[in-house]
């Protein structure tokens, strides 16, 4: 079980800049965090030390919002690796049991707890809980439908998922939307490479290249869709093809010519078209 942080870095970054509207999540979800980072932070004022500056930042955010009291923050002395002491009274309120409040609280309880593999090495993502956090994880689990698997390590409860497909669904449920494209993309490009173990190297080299344009042009007909859902702006042909990567995304341009019943060059040139306009609309970065 190698889990590297810096995808766990990344996710994190993410989420932490995931802003719930309703105060029913704000709440569930400042309650997760306090409970991951601190056990039982019923009564007076909780001092949480949070070992990065976006997610301080937001569960200062999170405090005022929400009904709570920032009382002081802290910082850590070392400038290398900043960390925050947070002083806060919690408002009264918890969240709800809507589903709602499920994803937030198990935003909440990654942004301070959640360890995630690199899906490069492997499908794993783990939560180790004090008591209180963990009650209010299994339940927001159940809520959602989440597979959590657990164990006990050191008196804490460690929630695990192994698998690619429960782990996306989780990031997608806490809103971590680049994250998933990215596990996925990754994830395709690992499971090609395993079943291309017996090629040659010049062989498995053409199909990386082939698979990083159709990951490339996947991500570019998403960040079309982030602007228009239905891709209804496009030319029929266009959307057309558009439609046929998202649902074959490991197709080569012969079996997506055969699917839009054209010829290859025309598939080509489409692809081609969608890229630009994605990248002429500022939508790849
Ligand atoms: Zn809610």
């Amino acid at each position: 079980m190698a889990v590297r942080a810096s995808f766990t870095d990344e996710v994190k970054a993410e989420l932490a800049n995931v802003q719930p509207a309703r105060s029913c999540c704000q709440q569930a979800e400042l309650a997760a965090l306090a409970e991951a980072l601190v056990g039982s932070p019923d009564g007076t004022p909780v001092t949480l030390r949070i070992p990065r500056n976006a997610v301080a930042r937001k569960v200062v955010h999170l405090a005022k919002v929400a009904g709570g009291r920032v009382e002081t923050v802290r910082k850590g002395a070392t400038e290398k690796r900043p960390s925050y002491r947070l002083r806060l009274t919690l408002p009264a309120g918890r969240g709800s049991v809507d589903s709602c409040c499920a994803r937030a609280t198990l935003r909440g309880a990654f942004l301070a707890r959640g360890l995630l593999g690199n899906p490069a090495d492997a499908y794993h993502l783990e939560l180790a809980l004090p008591e209180n956090g963990a009650t209010l994880v299994a339940a927001a689990a159940a809520r959602t439908g989440i597979p959590l698997k657990s164990t006990t390590r050191r008196g804490r409860t460690v929630f695990y998922l192994k698998g690619a497909e429960p782990i996306s669904r989780l990031l997608g449920l806490m809103g971590a939307n680049r994250a998933v494209m990215r596990f996925e993309n990754d994830r395709i490009l690992r499971d090609m490479r395993s079943q291309a173990n017996r090629r040659t190297n010049g062989e498995t080299a053409n199909l990386d290249k082939r698979l990083r344009a159709a990951l490339q042009q996947r991500e570019a007909v998403r960040r079309l869709q982030a602007r228009d859902a239905r891709l209804q702006t496009l030319a029929p042909a266009l959307r057309e093809i558009a439609e046929l990567r998202l649902a074959h995304p490991r197709a080569g341009l012969k079996e997506l010519a055969e699917l839009a019943q054209v010829s290859k060059s025309a598939v080509a040139n489409r692809l081609r078209r969608l890229v630009v306009q994605a990248n002429r609309n500022g939508l790849i970065d």
